[in-house]
């Protein structure tokens, strides 16, 4: 069976690091996978925070920094074959969340990003007409993640949702979790990766060159993760 996968990814990065596997050998079997990351706008001058995040990564401030994460991206995603779609929303910084803790809090009530999320997934849905549509978990707590798995959840039939569970944020100790509830119940299952496709997912990691030492302490060290990931993990609803 072949057809369509619609990856919904917060990020420039998330749905490679996450599920980068996975949606490969799907694409090596005959699916076109899409990968439609929400939240990769810029605005014409970064302030604060904002700033911040770029600088903290060794980007000075006349870099645009979301331009060099979309070719990033299409780097990444051409090397599993993927679909890259960008999306214009705002990342959390660049709406009201001003430190990071807050990044990882509860998304504040007034959050534009809601009402933009639902109608970018509900427009996605139309174009695309998935069979399957993928999102992230959320473990970890990021507010983006968990207003992308919210859209995902109040937009796509449930029957077609496959979760899968945010790599590196996962991994930490103790990741804040703030979907646990209405994750209780679904059925987990692995999907083993294949050496090759565990080398082509270690090659896309490292198109995402300027979140690798943020995310991983640099690319030696995020290869000897992806190599000693035998299977991603994902959640579904029980049949
Ligand atoms: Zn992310």
């Amino acid at each position: 069976m072949t057809g369509v996968v619609l990856a919904l990814s917060p990020h420039l990065d998330d749905a490679v690091f996450s599920a980068g596997g996975a949606l490969a050998a799907r694409a090596d079997a005959g699916w076109r996978v899409v990968v439609a990351t929400l939240f990769t706008g810029n605005v014409a001058e970064a302030q604060g925070f904002a700033l911040a995040c770029q600088l903290d990564k060794g980007l000075g401030p006349e870099v645009n920094y979301m331009a060099l994460r979309r070719a990033e991206d299409e780097a990444a995603s051409s090397l599993l074959g993927l679909h890259a779609v960008h999306l214009p929303l705002l990342e959390a910084p660049h709406r009201g969340y001003g430190s990071a803790a807050e990044l990882f809090q509860q998304p504040h009530a007034d959050d534009p990003a809601r009402e933009a999320l639902a109608r970018a997934v509900d427009a996605l849905l139309e174009a695309h007409a998935p069979d399957e549509v993928w999102a992230p978990r959320a473990l970890g707590g990021h507010v983006d993640h968990v207003l992308v798995h919210r859209a995902a959840r109040a937009g796509a039939p449930a029957g077609r949702l496959r979760w899968w569970t945010d790599w590196p944020y996962a991994y930490r100790p103790a990741p804040a979790d703030p979907e646990a509830e209405t994750m209780a119940g679904l059925r987990w299952t692995e999907e083993a990766l294949t050496c090759a496709v565990r080398a082509r997912k270690a090659d896309a990691c490292a198109a995402y060159a300027s979140q690798l030492g943020f995310q991983f302490g640099g690319e030696t060290a995020m290869r000897a993760r992806v190599s000693a990931m035998a299977a991603e993990r994902y959640a579904r609803s029980p049949a």
